[in-house]
């Protein structure tokens, strides 16, 4: 009931409708009006002329603003929801932001010479194609332009005027997700931030959780015998950045998935050994 009072259109009024003394005590204030027959509708669409315009939207965090949550973030504005997105970085893109620094748990990212393995006609958002002078598949640069660009062009980023509630706000980490104490009636989630050593506890009617699914390396070594005697280097894929730190070593690859794969034909111009072992489990 209340949200279909909310959709009830607001048209600019008149002086002469300000005016009216039937609508003089409801200037700027909050107005639920219960029943939308003949009567209701037309008293809302009255009233809408001089209450208040603020919305009890549903409030959404979203977290992570990498691919999935730029597009969760546009998604809610357009359905009217009020989203407020907390990304630990300090920028959007996810996975897709390379440094060359490796940061730690819970946070992905490419490698340097990585290039999309699907098409950019099948890889883009449904309604925000790749530009035309794009190669068809791409490295990590252009990838993070086009992930730009769509936040861009859809203005994700700043908070719409009115709004009480602001897009994205960096170098914020979720620590915790859980449910209200009023949970039951409400359907409310407590979220408790940190940024810059301080904490900070908000409640939203919807969690959209945009980690991403690689966010923690699945490193498995009881399956090797013996490896805790092995003097050299053990590294997940997530850690290699680029080639020049293997120049002239003896390198052994396990798995031979798309990231294996790539990782092998790099280090081959570089180490002086280097053999994917082919994991079929
Ligand atoms: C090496 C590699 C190559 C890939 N190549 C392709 C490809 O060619 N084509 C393709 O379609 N897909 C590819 N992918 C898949 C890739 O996962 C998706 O393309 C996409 O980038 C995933 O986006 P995401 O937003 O879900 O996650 P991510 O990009 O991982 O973003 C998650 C975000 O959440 C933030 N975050 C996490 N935890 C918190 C927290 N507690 N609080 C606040 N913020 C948090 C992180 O900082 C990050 O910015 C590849 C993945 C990898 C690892």
């Amino acid at each position: 009931m209340a949200d279909q009072n909310q959709q009830v259109s607001r048209t600019d009024p008149t002086q002469s409708e300000l005016q009216e003394p039937r609508l003089q005590g409801f200037e700027c204030k909050q107005v639920l009006v219960i029943g939308l027959g003949n009567s209701g509708g037309d008293v809302a669409v009255e009233l809408s002329l001089v209450a208040s315009q603020e919305t009890t939207a549903k409030q959404v965090t979203i977290i992570g603003a990498g691919m999935s949550g730029l597009t969760s973030i546009k998604c809610c504005l357009e359905e009217g929801l009020e989203p407020t997105c907390f990304e630990r970085s300090d920028d959007i893109g996810g996975l897709w932001k390379f440094t060359v620094k490796t940061s730690g748990h819970g946070k992905t990212q490419v490698y340097k010479s990585v290039v999309t393995n699907v098409t950019k006609e099948m890889s883009c958002y449904s309604d925000f194609p790749f530009q035309e002078d794009f190669p068809n598949y791409m490295n990590q640069a252009k990838m993070l332009e086009y992930l730009r660009s769509y936040a861009k062009h859809f203005d994700l980023l700043k908070p719409p005027t009115g709004r009480r509630s602001f897009c994205a706000s960096f170098q914020t980490t979720v620590c915790s997700v859980t449910k209200s104490p009023d949970f039951s009636a409400s359907g409310q989630w407590e979220v408790v931030t940190e940024a810059g050593g301080k904490q900070d506890t908000a409640v939203f009617d919807v969690v959209m959780i945009c980690t991403g699914h690689y966010l923690n390396p699945h490193l498995l070594l009881h399956p090797f015998p013996g490896i805790n005697k092995f003097q050299g280097q053990i590294l997940h894929s997530r850690e290699y950045r680029h080639p020049e730190t293997f120049q002239g070593k003896r390198v052994l690859m396990i798995g031979l998935g798309n990231t294996g794969g790539d990782i092998a034909v790099e280090l081959s111009r570089v180490a002086s050994w280097a053999n994917p072992k082919l994991d079929y489990k």
